[in-house]
């Protein structure tokens, strides 16, 4: 008999376009993990607001929120209905982390980093009706522990296309954009490979995808941890990808264990074809001149490259996307990312870009927070020169015509399902470029 229930959201604004996702549900970690960690005599919903709806009539005893900076205006519109009804919301992510006082407005307490170290508190206080404001564990959680997430509460189209799992938590860099340092902290975290090899033969036997996605922030950046997992995957037959970085193909024992394992897609963060823009970014251990051979290695061992490049360095220049775009066509990446510099809160970026006085006030407009805006003042264009070669860009790696041509360029053994990739995720580009850029014809600045 269950005495309690709880309702976790993973709190999606589907009016917003996003259009760098895959064309299917992911299937979401963090409120599953979280639901892992509540006792017998909880009943537990989980709620992915990309393929359900919250029902708002539903009575739990407890709600807790997750969300990105970009659906948190609607995370907030749930918290607050919730909050009305006398029910306690507890949120939690990196956005609420940054800035806790905003969230606590709308909901009773927020979670500020990982909840596993202080989840026994929140549910003795909440048991108590004495929750805080505010929960900060004092020490990083150690991974041994990490339960097995609650999978069996997501829907069934959630599993139709991938498995997620998680080996690492965090990344030992620290790039002036990114958000993982300041909310993981300076460590680079690992599960015990036994742990993960056991999880994923699990959700095998239970007939889960055999596609698995590493939901890692940098799979591969311990080298010695990377080649024991690696290794360990061989014999479970699976194919995987995972966010890396271009380390991974710099060292061929690895990336030859990589192959084995059944490695068939990375998400390399390159950022700019200027080697000073990754210095800004203390990003400098990427060198630019190394990015083609480094390219054709993770290709032709069989490796699509979805690519990030981002717009709007403090050295980019107006002629910076016809280079990122020829550059991208030349190479033959398979899925080419674009993004503009986005200031998110918590990141090294968004305090220098505000001690600058060059960060534009959106007015809590959190859902332009997708890296589709230009959301501060450049420094060698204008912030519309900026939207409209962000835009130009992706308008032209995304046509028909571009596809083929760069994935024919340099064909490889992925070449259709590079095609299928590309065409899947055009539509989506196509809508948000329509719906945002009224001006024709869309040229590069120049
Ligand atoms: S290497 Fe990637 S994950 Fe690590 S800090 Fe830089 S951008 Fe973030």
């Amino acid at each position: 008999m269950k005495e309690r229930k709880a309702l976790l959201i993973h709190a999606v604004d589907k009016s917003l376009i996003i259009s760098e996702q895959p064309p299917f549900p992911f299937p979401v970690l963090g409120i599953t993990t979280l639901a892992a960690l509540f006792p017998e005599n909880w009943e537990i919903e989980v709620i992915d607001e990309d393929v359900d709806l919250v029902d708002l009539n539903s009575e739990p005893d407890l709600i807790g929120i997750s969300s990105l900076t970009l659906n948190i205006p609607h995370a907030y519109d749930i918290a607050d209905h919730f909050r009305k009804k006398g029910i306690p919301v507890i949120m939690g992510g990196l956005h609420v982390s940054s800035l806790p006082h905003e969230a606590l407005y709308h909901c009773d307490s927020v979670v500020i980093g990982e909840v596993e170290p202080v989840f026994d508190e929140i549910l003795k206080d909440f048991e108590n009706k004495k929750l805080k404001k505010i929960y900060k564990a004092k020490n990083f959680f150690d991974l041994k522990n990490v339960p097995i997430a609650r999978r069996d509460l997501l829907k069934p189209i959630h599993h139709k296309h991938l498995t997620s799992v998680q080996a690492t938590r965090g990344c030992p860099n620290n790039c002036e954009f990114c958000s993982v340092t300041p909310f993981f902290g300076h460590r680079y975290r690992f599960r015990p490979v036994e742990a993960v090899i056991k999880e994923i033969e699990m959700l095998l036997d239970m007939g889960m995808s055999r596609t698995i996605f590493f939901v890692d922030d940098n799979i591969a950046e311990n080298e010695h941890y990377a080649e024991k997992l690696f290794k360990a995957l061989i014999p479970l037959k699976i194919r995987w990808g995972s966010f890396a970085s271009v380390r991974l193909a710099k060292n061929f024992k690895l990336l030859d264990l990589a192959v084995k394992s059944g490695c068939l897609e990375l998400f390399i963060g390159f950022e700019s074809l200027e080697q000073s823009n990754l210095e800004i970014a203390s990003k400098n251990f990427v060198k630019v001149k190394e990015f083609p051979e480094i390219i054709d290695r993770f290709r032709s061992n069989g490796i699509m490259v979805q690519s990030a490049f981002i717009f709007g360095h403090d050295n980019d220049t107006k002629d910076i996307f016809k280079k990122t775009v020829d550059f991208v066509q030349r190479t033959g990446i398979d899925t080419p990312t674009f993004g503009i510099l986005t200031p998110y809160p918590g990141t090294a970026l968004r305090d220098r870009l505000i001690k600058e006085g060059r960060l534009i006030d959106t007015k809590g407009e959190w859902h332009k927070y997708d890296g589709s805006y230009a959301l501060f003042q450049p420094k060698n264009m204008s912030v519309e020169e900026l939207q409209q070669g962000y835009f130009w860009a992706k308008k032209y790696c995304c046509a028909p015509r571009s596809i083929i041509f760069r994935l024919l360029r340099r064909p490889n053994k992925n070449f259709f399902l590079a095609m299928l990739v590309n065409f899947s995720m055009r539509a989506n580009k196509m809508k948000q470029i329509k719906q945002r850029w009224k001006k024709r014809p869309l040229v590069a600045p120049s």
